[in-house]
């Protein structure tokens, strides 16, 4: 099996195994007892907080551990319940998580706007300047988007909206970033972050929200006063201990594994036009994360390009991981403009940190045999 698809999730590292292991052997108390064994699972909590805390240059006291990133995110926007809000802001290509979570606040009654992205994918920040009224909005931007890797520009978005109104809070849905991306939550000036472990070599159902000291926060579940009793249920101690190991590494990381997938994106895209395969990368190859590829090949449907390479044994994508099992068009495309027959071409190639070059060469040899066999067959 050949893995492409590392936007919809990662293989765990060694790192984040053996952490899970350990914890889930030797360590396995409830950190809500009082004996010392529960202790030693409060230290442990204690430990991934400040881990996770110093890789996104937050104070661990910033750092509430959740189940995934959709629950970070459906936590976020909930905020506006709290904080005496009645405008909500959302980019138009947010993930599902950010998406349906606005829309419940739209049918509770709250005012909502999508703001529209350009051709490139970016969001257009006068329209978000002109919809920005002097009341206190939350916004929610997303960081990088999943379908195509783009990176929004957090920090000036940061500042439109803290202009406007500094009670104002701006989160970023960062579960495609972090772990990929040095992000500092004090250099973007985010009230609200989400991330996922999962994305970033974890393990899946444990994931976390970065709060803003001094953002007072609307309990999420209510129970036994986990999380500063604004998240309770017994600590998933095993997998955010996981999680934390996972982060640490790949951000000790970073350069040697962005610049191997970058590497490796390079050699896929030269293979292709070496077999003189036609296709476009979707929005700006400049400004997007380093192995995601939004990719429409001339003149092939993606949707069976993807099955021809699953009978290989190659995963890849035709969207997200939600809507690649549902047979909508791509919503994030088409806020890009891009036209049907395109949207129906693409693709979505996503490089990690184990793929190789062989695996890369297997791939562009593997479209390049399908993009041919599908121009004969029209010819
Ligand atoms: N936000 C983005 C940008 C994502 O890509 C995803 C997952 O694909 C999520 C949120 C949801 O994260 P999780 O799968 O941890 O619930």
């Amino acid at each position: 099996m050949l893995y492409f698809d590392n936007a919809a999730t990662t293989k765990m590292s060694d790192a984040a195994i053996n952490a899970w292991i350990d914890v889930s052997r030797n360590n396995y108390g409830n950190a809500s007892s009082i004996y010392s064994y529960g202790k030693r699972a409060r230290d442990i909590l204690s430990e991934a907080r400040e881990i996770i805390a110093r890789c996104i240059g937050a104070s661990s006291k910033e750092i509430y551990f959740t189940s995934c990133g959709t629950e970070s995110d459906n936590w976020a926007i909930r905020q506006a319940k709290s904080g005496g809000f009645t405008d909500v802001i959302a980019s138009k290509i947010e993930h599902h998580a950010v998406l349906n979570a606005v829309g419940q606040l739209q049918s509770e009654g709250y005012k909502v706007s999508y703001i529209s992205v350009d051709a490139n994918g970016v969001i257009c920040l006068d329209e978000l300047e002109k919809i920005l009224g002097a009341e206190k909005h939350l916004v929610s931007i997303m960081y990088q988007n999943n379908e195509t890797g783009l990176y929004q520009p957090i920090q000036e978005i940061s500042q439109i909206v803290h202009t406007k109104n500094p009670d104002s809070i701006l989160h970023t849905d960062a579960v495609q970033a972090i772990g990929h991306s040095s992000i500092d939550v004090k250099e973007l000036e985010v009230d609200m972050l989400s991330a996922s472990a999962h994305k970033f070599n974890g393990p899946k159902g444990v994931g976390f929200l970065y709060v803003r000291e001094g953002l007072e926060m609307m309990p999420l579940i209510y129970g036994g006063g986990q999380e500063k009793a604004l998240r309770s249920g017994t600590e998933n101690v095993a997998g955010i201990y996981a999680m934390a190991k996972a982060l640490e590494e790949n951000i000790l990381n970073l350069d040697e594994n962005n610049n191997s997938v970058k590497l490796l994106e390079d050699r896929l895209l030269e293979k292709l036009h070496a077999e003189n395969v036609k296709f476009a990368i979707n929005g700006n190859a400049n400004q997007k994360a380093p192995g995601v590829l939004n990719v429409a090949f001339d003149g092939i449907d993606g949707e069976s390009l993807l099955n021809a390479l699953d009978a290989q044994g190659i995963c890849v994508s035709t969207g997200s991981a939600c809507n690649s099992k549902s047979k909508e068009r791509s919503y994030v495309l088409e806020a890009m403009g891009i036209d049907n027959d395109r949207i129906d071409s693409s693709i979505r190639i996503s490089i990690g940190r184990y793929n190789t070059s062989e695996e890369v060469d297997r791939l562009a040899s593997c479209i390049s045999k399908y993009a041919k066999l599908v121009a004969k067959a029209n010819c």
